[in-house]
């Protein structure tokens, strides 16, 4: 057996869970109160004042995000809202269950952020809205993008899936557009296990998406079996169940304490990791922006198969060789077949996204990293290109 940098498998994406989030979950057990409930109240009114504005809305995922906010803008079969390529498949689907019809604005191929004058080439007279995805942690252009959306008349929705810590001339990402979107997935910044988050401007706007979340029921379930009686409800939409339970609630209010805490971490590691392989024949990520925080969700590097010997793939499946668990952020969307064919997407119409596609790799970055670990990263990535 040959000998690997690490014994054990090092898991992409591993949360830190600590005794806080423990406890508090076994309250909730012991409570009896599963459910939505007052822990999901706690958990949207401390998220709206970390992000330092807005009304927040609490779901079982970032996609429910995304569609409730979409299907809350009230947009029409045959409007067209314009997204980046390089994005997980979730965006997309999000804006065809809502019936629209997505339309792709390639990259930039530095920040890997959606181009706004990309957009601009993208819009006709259908489209509706703009959903900018936060890559990786990095601010989108936001100026542009919403003066593109003032002088068109369209909405914007920000896929904040990356994006917790964001922030974009001093403002929040999630807090620009009509709706921001957020995820609490295993491997997110803040985690619930599953779970996600609506933001909006509007007080209207988060109303809507909280009876849309609950079958379109004019009233919370957990008011209606409260202690002050039965209150009959009434259905005003066709909605969907896309609630979060407290116990996912009790999860994040304790990860959402920690959040600048485990961004300092990440950012240790981030800054190591530039170092280690400022030499070597790989992308690195680019400096963030001025005026712009970059959340670093994803630390990902370019494997040109030119300057490196090999190509992504390969170097993938030497990483998991030598124990590292490694992720691929993304697979441009116009690769998966299922769009090909319903949408006749060209490779060639989005190729920054499909470049990077095929040349990115996104090491671990969680803060539950030890030294060590993150030393046993630099040493595989060393070792992977080296063979
Ligand atoms: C994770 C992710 C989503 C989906 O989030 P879920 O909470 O898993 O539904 C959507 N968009 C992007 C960019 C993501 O990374």
């Amino acid at each position: 057996m040959p000998v690997r940098t690490k014994d054990n498998f090092l898991v992409f994406g591993a949360p830190l869970i600590e005794q806080d989030e423990i406890d508090e979950v076994a309250a909730s057990m012991r409570s009896g109160w599963l459910g939505t409930g007052p822990k999901v109240a706690r958990f949207e009114s401390d998220f709206a004042a970390y992000l330092g504005g807005g009304y927040a809305a609490a779901c079982n995922s970032c996609t429910a995000a995304l569609h409730l906010s979409l299907v809350a803008l009230g947009l029409k079969p045959g409007d067209e809202v314009i997204t980046t390529p390089l994005t997980f498949c979730a965006s997309v689907n999000a804006i065809i269950h809502a019936g629209c019809t997505p339309v792709l604005a390639d990259v930039d191929p530095v920040t890997m952020n959606i181009d706004p004058d990309r957009i601009r080439e993208k819009i006709t007279d259908r489209t509706r809205a703009i959903l900018p995805v936060h890559f990786a942690g990095r601010a989108c252009d936001m100026d542009p993008i919403m003066a593109i959306a003032r002088e068109h008349g369209l909405k914007v929705v920000e896929d904040c899936a990356h994006a917790i810590e964001t922030t974009y001339k001093g403002q929040h990402a999630g807090t620009f557009g009509d709706f921001g979107c957020f995820s609490f997935y295993v491997t997110k910044n803040v985690c619930t296990g599953e779970g996600g988050m609506v933001i909006a401007r509007e007080e209207e706007d988060i109303r809507n998406v909280k009876v849309l979340g609950l079958h379109g029921m004019s009233a919370d379930a957990w008011k209606r079996f409260s202690d002050d009686g039965y209150k009959h409800y009434q259905v005003i939409h066709a909605g969907f169940k896309y609630n979060m339970m407290d116990i996912q609630a009790a999860i994040g209010i304790h990860q959402l304490k920690r959040v600048e805490q485990c961004f300092v971490r990440r950012c240790e590691i981030w800054d190591r990791y530039q170092e280690a392989f400022r030499t070597l024949p790989v992308g690195q990520p680019a400096p963030e922006e001025p005026g712009t925080r970059h959340a670093r969700h994803l630390y990902t590097l370019l494997i040109d198969p030119v300057p490196c010997g090999i190509d992504r793939d390969e170097f993938l499946m030497r990483m998991n060789r030598e124990n590292i668990g490694c992720g691929v952020h993304y697979l441009a969307v116009p690769e998966h077949p299922y769009y090909q064919e319903r949408f006749g997407w060209k490779l060639e119409d989005t190729p920054h996204a499909v470049a990077i596609g095929r040349q990115t790799i996104s090491l671990p970055l969680s803060p539950k990293l030890t030294d060590e670990d993150v030393e046993d990263v630099i040493t595989a990535v060393k070792t992977c290109l080296a063979d």
